[in-house]
């Protein structure tokens, strides 16, 4: 029935239309993608994938279904622009399931955020033992059923006196250490002027009394001389006082810096009341064959699922059913490993969007489009074959499930393919392909010769120079390993999700390595005037060649100059901050977009001038410089493969793999260092990576260490060394099955690497 699915009563095909697309590269494009089945749209980086599945289509189907509704509604929505697209035709709601950390305060769990947690709670408040009543009483998010302790947090910070207070300074020298209570400020008066005090004895030297009184307070009411008055106020211990306006607020919710001035205050230590388990004793009573209900948020997923299928609940099975249903879902989707108990705040990228997809499976809404942007990301071969069950089982849901998507395994079991391209920027933004995925491999376009083509594993493994040893390593889920890194080579680090290869390198590896050098692919824009020519450090080159040549100031030439628009302040762009809708960006009309008083721009180098420059590609700024010091910079460019961009491209319009390049760009002319890259294929075509691949090479051969947490086949291929971790996510994983080459890998049992890596080799 599911090839029925998509023509209407008439035997039509239905189709979403789409013509005359012109977001960012896309040349005037149409193209029909088929309602009800499960498209990819593929292509190499920076060929305009984002540009036509977000900027063009979710952004529309988003601005139509705002159109629906009322103006007092409109009027409190975000408001979006219209596309660059003549018509997108059979549109209905759309859903981005992106890779967006989940952000939240630490009340939020992956049991509270997939409602399994509720259900768990519906589930005690049925069957447990003694009976209670409410579902609420299990909640560390009600009063009915928080620690008093902690308030449902399960973790008690408590001040530092060590690092609070200097005691051989009196209160006049400061021996408040922190900066909101710094001499003279209003909460160091409150103890100077409180007449409690000999404001210049060292508090070293205080009475057990005074230390008592200073620390947590008297009952006494005391006059505070202020301001010329007097006001009376109850005097505060300074542990009260910093509890008070510190420790009970969340820290999610605290500005970036009050945070991290209180992290340096504070030491957070497990409550002793609960232990962690967020729950009042009432709560915490109460047990199904056994267990508290903390107990059984605290196994692992795949555990859990056991426990419950076990439980005798006669009068409870439609919320049995449905828990073990969600329960599946997670383990499908190869977070398992996982436990109810764990806050979102600390999962991956990854992580984040798999749970958001489980939400979505437990959802009844059909005829919905489910838009995802790489699910693979994070998942191991292994793990990919069981996302594709789930991403056709919303289809067969009666939902249209578009997929951004690089990997094989995710493009074959595709309905329909879209490949962008050829290439990228200005050398892309075409379809050069759509139909079935069988059509794919015989298609002359980058997607289809890299799906023809199958790399065979390297043949020379470089010999390490020295080894870099982990031992004893202990965290999360690693027991007690030891591996060697070794030094001088290309490492690659693969298992399964939950293996804990994060853990290793991540957090063991690179605290026993500060000096290592992280190259991720997180936003770089500090500023909105961030560009590759000014990240790159090539501006300062550009605007000194433009001074000499023109005989004038380099600084005429900053964005942030008397030089620059006085409209958009060298922006090019205005921002307009509306109201409880997006900000609105529009070309300044003053200076068209090209940043610069037109005087500026009267100042020429070989007929260019700094505007031109802006615009122009890396690959046409190679022709265009021939002095050195620019020319090595944009060749880095070119040799990280961003010889499509513009010099003057906002850095925060770049893509996760665009501005992890731009990072590598700045590095390659390091050696001796080591370079730590977690999935660095992401956003990555197949085609790229075979790019990366040349760099890292380049970066080895200079005497640099690169380590990379990886699960793309090709790199495992290429790879000096493989540590490989499992076997099996969470409690299941954590140990160190396999070190030594590819070559040597093929041959491990036990491995799903090694049995991944066997199978694509053939
Ligand atoms: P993909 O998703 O295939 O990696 P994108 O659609 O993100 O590619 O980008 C296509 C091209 O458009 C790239 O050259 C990119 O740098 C450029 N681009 C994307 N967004 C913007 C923007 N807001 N302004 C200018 N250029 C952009
Ligand atoms: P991988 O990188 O191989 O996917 P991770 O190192 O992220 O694996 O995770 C290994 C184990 O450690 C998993 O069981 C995971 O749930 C657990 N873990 C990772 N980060 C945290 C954290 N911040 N708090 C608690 N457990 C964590
Ligand atoms: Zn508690
Ligand atoms: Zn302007």
């Amino acid at each position: 029935t599911q090839h029925n699915g998509h023509r209407d009563h008439a035997g039509y095909l239905d189709h979403i239309e789409i013509t005359g697309a012109r977001e960012n590269n896309l040349k005037n494009i149409s193209l029909r993608i088929p309602k009800r089945q499960l498209t990819v749209v593929t292509g190499v980086s920076g060929s305009g994938k984002s540009s036509l599945v977000f900027d063009t289509i979710a952004a529309e189907a988003q601005r139509q279904l705002n159109e629906t509704f009322t103006t007092f509604v409109r009027n409190r929505l975000p408001r979006h622009g219209r596309p660059e697209v003549d018509t997108v035709d059979n549109l209905s709601a759309a859903i981005v399931v992106d890779q967006k950390r989940i952000v939240g305060n630490s009340r939020s769990t992956v049991g509270t955020i997939t409602d399994t947690y509720a259900l768990l709670r519906l589930l005690f408040s049925r069957v447990g033992m003694p009976y209670v009543g409410s579902s609420n009483a299990f909640s560390f998010n009600d009063p009915a059923g928080m620690c008093p302790e902690c308030e449902g947090l399960g973790r008690k910070v408590t001040l530092d006196l060590a690092v609070f207070l200097d005691r051989t300074r009196s209160l006049n020298d400061g021996a408040l250490l922190h900066p909101n209570f710094a001499v003279g400020g209003w909460y160091w008066k409150l103890y100077a002027n409180s007449g409690l005090f000999d404001n210049d004895k060292a508090l070293i030297d205080y009475t057990e009394s005074e230390w008592q009184t200073l620390l947590y307070g008297t009952d006494a009411k005391v006059a505070l001389e202020w301001a010329g008055g007097e006001i009376d106020s109850r005097y505060e211990g300074l542990v009260e006082r910093f509890t008070r306006v510190y420790l009970k607020k969340d820290p999610g919710e605290m500005s970036d810096r009050n945070r991290a001035i209180l992290e340096r205050f504070v030491t957070p230590a497990t409550c002793p009341t609960c232990h962690g388990a967020r729950l009042n004793p009432a709560a915490l009573g109460c047990t199904i064959d056994g267990r508290n209900i903390a107990e059984l948020a605290d196994l692992e997923v795949v555990d859990l699922i056991g426990v419950i299928a076990a439980t005798s609940t006669v009068n409870a099975e439609p919320v049995v059913a449905s828990l073990l249903e969600r329960l599946g879902d997670l383990i499908d989707i190869g977070l398992g490993y996982l436990s109810l108990n764990r806050e979102t705040s600390t999962l991956s990228g990854g992580e984040a969007q798999r749970i958001k997809t489980v939400r979505h499976l437990g959802s009844s809404l059909t005829e919905m489009i489910y838009i995802f942007d790489e699910p693979s990301i994070g998942l191991h071969p292994r793990d990919v074959i069981r996302l594709t069950g789930l991403l056709r089982r919303l289809r067969d849901k009666g939902n249209t499930v578009l997929v951004v998507e690089h990997d094989r395994d995710v493009i074959e079991i595709a309905d329909h393919v879209v490949d962008i391209g050829p290439g990228a920027g200005a050398d892309g933004g075409e379809v050069v392909y759509s139909g079935e995925v069988s059509g794919l491999a015989g298609a002359p376009t980058p997607t289809g010769t890299h799906l023809r083509r199958r790399m065979p594993i390297k043949a020379v493994f470089r010999t390490p120079t020295h080894s870099m040893p982990i031992e004893h390593a202990t965290r999360h889920n690693l027991d007690d390993v030891g591996v060697d890194l070794p030094a001088g080579v290309f490492t690659v680090v693969t298992g399964v999700a939950g293996s804990g290869k994060s853990t290793l390198i991540n957090e063991v590896f690179l605290a026993a390595h500060p000096d290592a050098i992280v190259i991720d692919q997180a936003a770089v824009g500090v500023s909105l005037r961030s560009t590759p020519a000014t990240y790159t450090g090539m501006m300062d080159e550009i605007r000194k060649l433009f001074a000499k040549v023109n005989g004038v100031r380099p600084a005429l030439f900053s964005g942030n100059s008397a030089g620059a628009c006085p409209e958009c302040q060298g922006l090019g762009i205005i921002y307009t901050d509306l109201a409880f809708m997006d900000g609105l960006k529009s070309t300044c009309e003053r200076c068209a977009g090209s940043r610069f008083r037109p005087e500026v721009l009267e100042h020429r180098v070989r007929g260019r001038s700094i505007a031109d420059v802006l615009r122009m590609r890396a690959a046409e700024a190679a022709e265009f410089f021939v002095e050195k010091r620019i020319q090595q910079i944009v060749q880095a460019m070119i040799d990280v493969g961003l010889d499509y961009l513009t010099l003057g491209q906002p850095m925060s319009t770049l893509s996760g793999g665009e501005c992890q390049r731009i990072k590598l760009a700045t590095e390659l002319h390091k050696s001796g260092t080591v370079y730590v890259m977690d999935e660095p294929t992401t956003g990555l075509h197949m085609a790229d990576v075979a790019h990366l691949l040349g760099i890292i090479d380049r970066l080895v051969d200079r005497g640099n260490s690169v380590i990379v947490i990886e699960h793309d086949l090709d790199v495992v291929k290429n790879a000096d060394w493989v540590v490989d971790l499992g076997p099996e996510g969470g409690s299941a994983g954590g140990r160190v099955l396999f070190e030594g080459t590819p070559a040597d890998l093929l041959g491990t049992a036990g491995s799903h690497t090694a049995a991944f890596l066997r199978q694509d080799l053939g």
